[in-house]
């Protein structure tokens, strides 16, 4: 018998919610600070019988016009706790803890494994669901453990790395176990002392007067090559609505990818567009596809455009709809794929559609 109160809130608007800035009310919506609260507010789910959806930053997610028609949980479980493990540290955040504070907070303690991943928006909680990644780090090489309630049941289950089966952009959480659980604290790994990831090249470039580069140092490059790119959602810094990447850079077996290279070195070869992965198959650069497809940055219609920075990034432009960002991200997708052969997937979840846009296999 659960005794906390918590405070369920009818038709909450859910726009200011999400760093879009777009969509409609939750039917009901609760803010959760405990795992209690959590419990409390999945059974009361239960009993009206009604789906759920746990947001955190709201910072990747297209939320519909129409809005939500079940519960939302806002995920504000925080607290981070430390413990030794031999050289490294375990560090434990609640799932709702801001992850940009948390990497600063690392990074500030020495402790090496997430500085490539500073200034990405939103929770600790959503970290691993689409197992964020940045500048040649991803969340999943720091994560131990995964704590969860599962929503149907209440019941709490912990995860290990291997069994989140983290891939570019994925996990269980999106994937087969897409909407059945949610995050109520991360377990990192970070190594006191140790030396960063530096693979990217622009962080490289940016790194290069440095001989040894601390977390911290690779956390100032990062934080400033977003800056220049607008996409640090931070007090003082330039930056758009929008859900960072729209789409997810595709993964093509090579054959396919050396019938692209062949169409695009008709107009000039790119340089920085594709990276070829271990198994053989070659990720590549969706903003680059974009932009041959003749989408240039700060391309725009209404209300909704392309960011002057970065390709990939689609923004309201202020008073945008759910539906008119999809019309127009329908756009770019159908040129892509005329020009290429290639269907883009979008990266951001869709949420509260009648269908699904854009060929997603399923929403949330
Ligand atoms: C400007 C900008 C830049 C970005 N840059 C990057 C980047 O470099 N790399 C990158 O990987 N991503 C990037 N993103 C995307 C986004 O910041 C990340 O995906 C982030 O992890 C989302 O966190 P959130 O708390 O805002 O999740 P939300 O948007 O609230 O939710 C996203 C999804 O995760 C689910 N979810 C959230 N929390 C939980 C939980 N506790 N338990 C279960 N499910 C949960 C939601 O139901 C939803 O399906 C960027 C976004 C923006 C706006």
């Amino acid at each position: 018998m659960n005794e906390r109160k918590i405070e369920i809130r009818e038709n909450e608007p859910l726009a200011p919610l999400t760093t879009f800035e777009v969509g409609g009310p939750a039917r009901y919506c609760v803010r959760i600070v405990c795992e209690e609260d959590a419990a409390a507010a999945l059974s009361f789910a239960g009993e009206k019988g009604c789906e759920t959806l746990i947001l955190g930053g709201g910072s990747n997610v297209l939320i519909s016009d129409e809005g939500f028609p079940g519960l939302v949980l806002l995920n504000r479980i925080t607290g981070i706790t430390v413990e030794e493990s031999g050289g490294s540290v375990l560090v434990t955040a609640g799932g709702g803890e801001n992850w940009q504070e948390f990497v600063d907070l690392c990074v500030a303690r020495g402790w090496q494994g997430l500085e490539c991943l500073a200034g990405i928006p939103g929770t600790v909680g959503a970290s691993p669901i689409q197992n964020i990644g940045a500048y040649g780090q991803e969340a999943s090489q720091a994560i131990a453990e995964v704590r969860c309630l599962e929503i149907a049941t209440g019941e709490a289950v912990t995860f290990d790395a291997e069994e989140c089966s983290f891939r570019y952009r994925e996990s269980i959480f999106n994937t087969r176990h897409a909407g059945r659980y949610l995050v109520t604290s991360v377990t990192f790994r970070l190594l006191p002392g140790g030396a960063p990831v530096v693979k990217y090249r622009e962080l490289a470039e940016r790194l290069a007067g440095i001989s040894l580069p601390t977390p911290a140092d690779v956390r100032d490059a990062v934080i400033a090559i977003r800056a220049g790119k607008g996409v640090l959602v931070r007090t003082g810094f330039e930056s758009f609505r929008s859900a960072g990447s729209f789409f997810k850079n595709p993964v093509l077996p090579r054959a396919r990818f050396a019938e692209i290279e062949a169409l695009l070195s008709e107009a000039g070869k790119a340089e920085n567009w594709a990276w070829p992965l271990p198994g053989g198959d070659v990720k590549v650069s969706a903003a680059y596809l974009i932009q041959s497809a003749g989408f240039a940055r700060g391309h725009y219609r209404g209300n909704v455009g392309i960011s002057p920075h970065h390709t990939l990034i689609l923004i309201n432009r202020g008073g945008a709809t759910a539906r008119e960002i999809v019309e127009f991200a329908g756009e770019v997708r159908q040129r892509v794929l005329d020009r290429f052969g290639v269907a883009l997937l979008p990266e951001a979840r869709m949420i509260g559609f009648a269908s699904p846009p854009f060929g997603c296999d399923r929403e949330e």
